[in-house]
């Protein structure tokens, strides 16, 4: 590997974090950067980071085409690999997507809004202590234990629709987690300082691993530590959201609030939306194996 590629590498990379402004944005450095990659012959190892760094920071808005230009480099088994998790990632939440639209155009016989279901909700399960509020943006419903709000998208908030009683059934769930202690959810929120911490370094201390990995490969292995937080983290998210889905779906079926076959529906909308997290959780597992390999790899060569 050639010495000014470690430079030109770093320098793309922090002109991506730096046009952080919008995802057009960061797409066209991300595009620059790997056609420059392409251009250089890049060593395997950052080549494999590089695909990472993409799939990571652009999951949901990546082409195709990106991933073409670091194909040349790519060892087969990662190239298969990075395109199985594209082409899942894409698929899942291209069917998340269209299913909330469907059953967004489905109304619910009982004509409740989706703030008006969590607040039956959390009153049924004795919760006085949480606010249902509204907050800007597509599928941002969230519950946030640290103020206690239910936050429900404008879709959701005010439409009597399947999605938004499955979704805020689903936030609700949360919610009377977090009344009662549930186990995962509160380990879940003990990692949240440590994941803040390590996302904010993981990508520089990796890129520094990998390039040197062979002079001095213990800062690849204190990168792999810092991924493996993150990857514990989006491990424990999957009981947490599994829970709050069944929490959620047994008392709108106990509430009788919805017909049988909206009831379907809204387990249907609320699986895919599950299964968003189960494919990032199984990505960041293969990608901390791969560094790992990388790791093991040079250390082996010594
Ligand atoms: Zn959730």
């Amino acid at each position: 590997m050639k010495g000014g590629i470690f430079y030109r590498g770093a320098i793309m990379t922090v002109l991506i974090f730096q046009t952080d402004r919008t995802p057009e944005c960061k797409g066209a450095f991300l595009n620059e950067t790997l056609k420059w990659a392409e251009q250089q012959q890049l060593d395997e190892n950052l080549i494999i980071y590089l695909s990472n760094f993409t799939m990571y920071f652009n999951l949901l808005s990546m082409t195709p085409s990106m991933m073409l230009f670091i194909m040349p480099g790519m060892p087969p088994g990662v190239m298969f690999l990075s395109l199985l998790f594209i082409g899942i990632s894409m698929l899942v939440s291209w069917r998340l997507k269209s299913k909330f639209k469907e059953y967004s155009e489905v109304p619910t016989s009982s004509g409740m809004t989706g703030k008006q279901i969590a607040e039956k909700m959390l009153r049924d399960n004795g919760i006085y202590d949480v606010q249902v509020v509204s907050v800007d943006g597509f599928l941002s419903d969230h519950y946030n234990p640290a103020n206690k709000t239910v936050n429900l998208s404008p879709e959701v908030y005010s439409s009597a629709s399947v999605a938004a009683a499955a979704v805020a059934a689903h936030e609700c769930g949360h919610a009377v987690q977090h009344a009662t202690s549930y186990r995962w959810l509160a380990m879940r929120s003990k990692l949240v300082p440590a994941v803040q911490i390590s996302s904010g370094l993981v990508q520089w201390v990796l890129l520094g691993g990998i390039l040197l990995v062979n002079g001095f490969p213990a800062l690849l292995l204190g990168g792999i530590i810092l991924f493996g937080v993150t990857t514990l983290f989006s491990v424990i998210t999957l009981p947490v959201e599994f829970d709050a889905s069944r929490r959620g779906l047994a008392w709108l079926n106990s509430a009788a609030i919805m017909r049988p076959q909206e009831f379907t529906k809204a387990k249907d909308a609320l699986w895919w939306a599950a299964m968003t997290y189960v494919v990032a959780a199984v990505a960041s597992i293969v990608t901390l194996f791969q560094y790992l390999m990388i790791y093991l790899g040079a250390r082996n060569r010594d």
